[in-house]
């Protein structure tokens, strides 16, 4: 049975070499955001630049790898039933709540709950680089660069596998922004193989 992320919070597992990780929309338009970084040396963590750098695009599925800063491969997408992420944007945060939708008193967001998962691995919150916003659907202008927030293209029971390429430490959420997740917070469903 797949392990569930209640609605706006997340959590920290481990996992090593060779493992997959399969994390699923249980009932639909729902983002999770995904950390990494190396067990070994949490200075080494997941880099969107890198990653799109080497990608030469901003969408990615099955067959594209997520690097790190260092430019190792720390996961392989080998399976996506719904190809449409993001790997722009940060985690969701009392900042973004504050500034986007005027919040007088903010939830913590996906980056809240991340930095509370990850602290006991000794990752602190200015650590925190840009997540892959697993499901997240920001479709992009090509003319203007215009980016839009729109409802995940995920339907319930869809999934995305990552392998892992190297021990981790993985940071995930059930993401907490009425935007990204189509105006209702919904869990996540994970488990590691
Ligand atoms: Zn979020």
């Amino acid at each position: 049975m797949p392990h569930e992320i209640a609605p706006r919070s997340g959590v920290a597992f481990t996992m090593a070499a060779g493992q997959r990780l399969t994390v699923i929309d249980p009932m639909g338009e729902q983002v999770a955001d995904l950390l990494a970084f190396s067990r070994s040396d949490v200075g080494e963590v997941i880099s969107s630049g890198r990653t799109l750098d080497y990608a030469s695009k901003i969408y990615l599925t099955t067959g594209d790898k997520l690097y790190s800063n260092r430019s190792n491969v720390m996961l392989d997408i080998v399976v996506d039933e719904v190809g449409r992420h993001d790997f722009l944007l940060t985690p969701c945060s009392r900042d973004t709540f504050r500034i986007i939708y005027g919040d007088k008193d903010p939830h913590q967001g996906c980056f809240g709950n991340l930095a509370g998962a990850l602290a006991p691995h000794g990752v602190s919150e200015d650590m925190i680089p840009t997540a892959f916003n697993i499901f997240m659907n920001v479709p992009v202008d090509g003319e203007t660069g215009e980016l839009r927030v729109e409802p995940p293209l995920s339907k319930a029971g869809d999934r995305i596998v990552f392998e892992a390429k190297m021990d981790l430490i993985i940071g995930l959420t059930a993401c907490s922004a009425l935007q990204s997740n189509n105006g209702r917070f919904k869990p996540i469903h994970w488990q590691v193989d």
